[in-house]
């Protein structure tokens, strides 16, 4: 078990939990590799904070935030995670979990012991598009989770990180059929590649941009910029 899981701190967002005032907490490491990240200090990095130093944060910041957003990284490697959701809620805050979903048992743990309140789960890429976007294998693990949330009707919502030259609008529009055939009912977000010198897979700025129009309409998608 990590002695120090989280990576950083963001104080405070208004932005990363929908109509919440928030911290951020950075989880160190990764089971993922996707091409685009520019996180790699986070995936490769140590964590330099412990968990009892964020309650001891979050402990003073009571009555000031009302949620806090476990994002990486990816928050569900760490194996303590469960106790320290619990000890977050005997503080009275919300958790909003970002995750790429391939951990479903711990996903699965959070949401029936009432631990999560909100998700954002990353579709990386349609299945034959998987590895070589993440470096990971585990699409059937994704999938169960994004079954089991949309059958839970659990509050969450889907995105995936769009590289114009990585994913095609093909490839986006075969996901949002997925998407309708699992009886997925809520926004579904693009959000577009930023370009950095440093991302894992030293992907180049896209050639050509993404051609939107060309989206299917079955989804509601929103362009997140
Ligand atoms: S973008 Fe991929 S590699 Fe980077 S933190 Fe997220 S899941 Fe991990």
């Amino acid at each position: 078990m990590l002695h120090k899981p989280l990576y950083n701190i963001t104080p405070f967002t208004a932005l990363d939990y929908p109509d919440h005032l928030a911290t951020i907490f950075w989880f160190a490491k990764c089971n993922m590799r996707c091409a685009y990240c520019y996180n790699k200090d986070i995936v490769f990095g140590e964590g330099q904070i412990k968990q009892e130093e964020a309650l001891v944060f979050l402990e003073s910041r009571v009555g000031l935030l009302e949620a806090v957003v476990l994002s990486g990284g990816e928050a569900t490697l760490y194996g303590d995670l469960i106790e320290f959701c619990r000890k977050i809620k005997q503080l009275k805050f919300k958790i909003k979990l970002d995750t790429n979903g391939i951990n479903f048992d711990k996903v699965y743990t959070l949401v029936e012991n009432d631990l999560v309140d909100y998700i954002a789960l990353d579709y990386k890429a349609p299945k034959e598009k998987y590895f070589e976007i993440t470096k990971d294998k585990h699409f059937d693990s994704f999938s169960k989770t994004l079954n089991f949330l949309i059958q839970k009707q659990f509050p969450f919502e889907v995105r995936t990180t769009v590289h114009s030259d990585l994913l095609r609008v093909e490839e986006i529009n075969r996901i949002i059929k997925d998407l309708l055939k699992k009886g997925y009912k809520g926004t579904y977000y693009l959000q577009p590649f930023v370009f950095t010198e440093h991302t894992i897979g030293r992907v180049k700025e896209e050639k050509k941009p993404f051609d939107i129009s060309r989206l299917s309409k079955e989804l509601e998608v929103v362009w997140r910029t």
